[in-house]
């Protein structure tokens, strides 16, 4: 139950002491220590073709490649690199940052002689490193978190980027609240009862894969009572004993997805046709069969599989 899900993993410091500490994140990117995650328009940068093992690396830039890229900032105002970088966190080999271009059209063009392309995380799927996925979901849930806060959501005021980009400040005197990143919780479940559990063909699917049922969490809801409501609302089953399983960052654009598995007390199906295309009881045997059976289950890199995997293989 240990194993870390795709997505989480870093393997990083995040040094929040630092990042109020301008002093040292300069000296950092002037000792040529400093890597620079890009993001650019919801889009990651990778080496142009994988690697000899079909892993597709990210292509980092340096400080020095990034500073033409930020002569004109999105707002206009011509920027330092040290504003422009937001600090991820350190390791032995360096310090992180990630910045946001895409206020450029073309970024990569003032960059020569870069082999590399922007390409969706989404799209790249498990042909990324572990470790390299959790860094670039980290990145592209802050850059999704800034693009969403540029005004203040108390007084509508501007806000300005503070603690190399984890906190936003609202620029109104008589306001001045501070904004922090935001991530939205999801339950997921993995509904079961005896030797059967229910898989579901979602409509923002288009492939007939089946899937847990999932949904976000309401406020002044427990986690438990998300994933009682939203699976009497997907399929109309009663659920009981309700187990945590694991959780997984999920950065399409800024969630993160808690897993379940819940032990059904009905039986009968009722979909809501609304988000499901299909809903059904499926057995082990079913399954562990998927392929020989034409049954497409959801990524192997997702959460989703995971408890669908655990569950059959009894980890619950
Ligand atoms: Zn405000």
């Amino acid at each position: 139950m240990n194993r870390v899900n795709f997505y989480a993993g870093a393997d990083i410091d995040r040094i929040g002491d630092k990042r109020r500490d301008p002093d040292w994140l300069q000296g950092r990117i002037s000792a040529n220590v400093a890597r620079v995650l890009p993001v650019w328009r919801g889009k990651s940068l990778f080496a142009r073709e994988p690697d000899a093992d079909g892993v597709y690396q990210i292509a980092w830039l340096s400080p020095e490649q990034v500073e033409p890229l930020i002569a004109e900032s999105s707002t206009g105002a011509p920027g330092t690199v040290a504003d422009a970088l937001h600090l991820l966190g350190e390791r032995e080999d360096g310090v992180y940052f990630t910045i946001d271009l895409s206020h450029h059209d073309d970024p990569l063009s003032a960059v020569p002689g870069l082999d590399a392309a922007f390409t969706g995380l989404r799209d790249l799927g498990a042909a990324v490193d572990h470790t390299d996925g959790a860094m670039l979901s980290y990145a592209k849930g802050m850059a999704h978190w800034h693009k969403r806060h540029p005004f203040c959501s108390d007084c509508g005021a501007p806000t300005e980027v503070r603690s190399s980009g984890h906190t936003r400040v609202c620029t109104n005197a008589d306001c001045g609240v501070t904004h922090f990143p935001r991530t939205d919780s999801a339950v997921i479940m993995l509904v079961h009862q005896g030797d059967r559990c229910i898989l579901a063909h979602n409509k923002r699917n288009p492939k007939p894969s089946y899937s847990t049922l999932a949904g976000f969490v309401e406020p002044g809801e427990s986690l438990e009572e998300a994933v009682a409501r939203e699976v009497l609302e997907e399929v109309g089953v009663r659920v009981g004993r309700v187990a945590y399983h694991s959780s997984q960052p999920w950065p399409f654009p800024g969630n993160l997805m808690l897993g379940f598995h819940a032990e059904a007390l009905s039986e009968e199906i009722t979909v809501d046709e609304t988000e499901l295309v299909e809903a059904r009881w499926f057995s082990r045997d079913d399954v562990r069969d998927a392929e020989k059976l034409g049954l497409q289950l959801s990524r192997p890199i997702s959460i989703s599989r995971r408890l669908i995997e655990d569950w059959v293989n009894g980890v619950v």
